[in-house]
């Protein structure tokens, strides 16, 4: 798979000719700017596409041979929706991942001693979770994630190492900061699309039903739809002979410093 520093000497090696090219032929500025546009589509389709490796590695599935799954909730805690989530889960006796964003963790610091307390993994999905994150510098990055880490600490004495970018969106800034707090990026392979649901969870669950040994899923513990939505994927999970095992265990990782 091609990286940043390998997709620049592509089109570094490939300007060259373009631009000797570009002295013998009439309307050159044209090649020129489809040259640029290409190469910014490229860069684009690859900071959006959480999969792609391209700036930083983002781990998104766990081990095919393991006949199990993973399942991920973002943005919360949520004081209405986060307890009947952790309900369903101690029902079903299925172990998770929160990935916490550090502002929802600031105001339901008891439920973030909970979802720890019921045997939960807590990862970092900044504090801010701003809609212009991605376009932070990476000290001002760094930092936003930094406060969420510290914040959990204050909770549950624990670190995180486990880390998912906002939007699943990653650029070179955000590679930078990942880097240097030590963190692990951590994507998924199955996104349940919960945020689109809109009331109609049968629309969700169809899509639901690809899921497969090694995935990791994607839900959302702030959405009210999320209680049925879950209820009902356990049963279908259950109803493949797929079991559950937490991220620590389906990526053979320490997920606390
Ligand atoms: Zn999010």
């Amino acid at each position: 798979m091609i990286n940043f520093p390998k997709y620049n000497i592509l089109f570094f090696v490939l300007a060259i000719p373009l631009i000797i090219i570009s002295f013998f032929i009439a309307y050159w500025w044209i090649f020129i700017l489809l040259f640029f546009f290409l190469y910014t589509v490229g860069l684009t389709l690859s900071s959006i596409n959480v999969r792609s490796n391209f700036y930083m590695k983002v781990i998104c599935e766990g081990n095919h041979e393991k006949n199990s799954i993973s399942i991920t909730f973002d943005d919360g805690p949520s004081n209405i929706n986060t307890p009947k989530v952790l309900e369903i889960l101690k029902k079903h006796n299925v172990k998770a991942c929160f990935f916490c964003i550090g502002k929802n963790v600031e105001a339901n610091k008891e439920l973030l001693k909970q979802i720890y307390k019921d045997g939960h993994i807590i990862g970092n999905h900044t504090y801010s979770h701003s809609y212009v994150f991605d376009l932070f510098s990476s000290t001002k990055m760094k930092a936003d994630i930094q406060a969420t880490n510290n914040i959990i600490f204050e909770t549950i004495n624990k670190h995180p190492k486990l880390f998912r970018p906002p939007y699943g969106v990653t650029n070179p800034n955000l590679a930078k900061a990942i880097k240097k707090l030590n963190l692990i990026s951590v994507g998924w392979s199955l996104r349940s699309f919960d945020t689109t649901a809109k009331g109609d969870v049968n629309k969700i669950l169809k899509r639901l039903h690809k899921v497969k040994a090694g995935d990791i899923v994607l839900f959302h513990d702030i959405l009210d739809e999320i209680p049925e939505i879950l209820e009902k994927f356990i049963e279908l999970v259950k109803s493949k002979n797929i079991e559950f095992i937490g991220l620590d265990e389906m990526l053979n990782v320490e997920v606390y410093n």
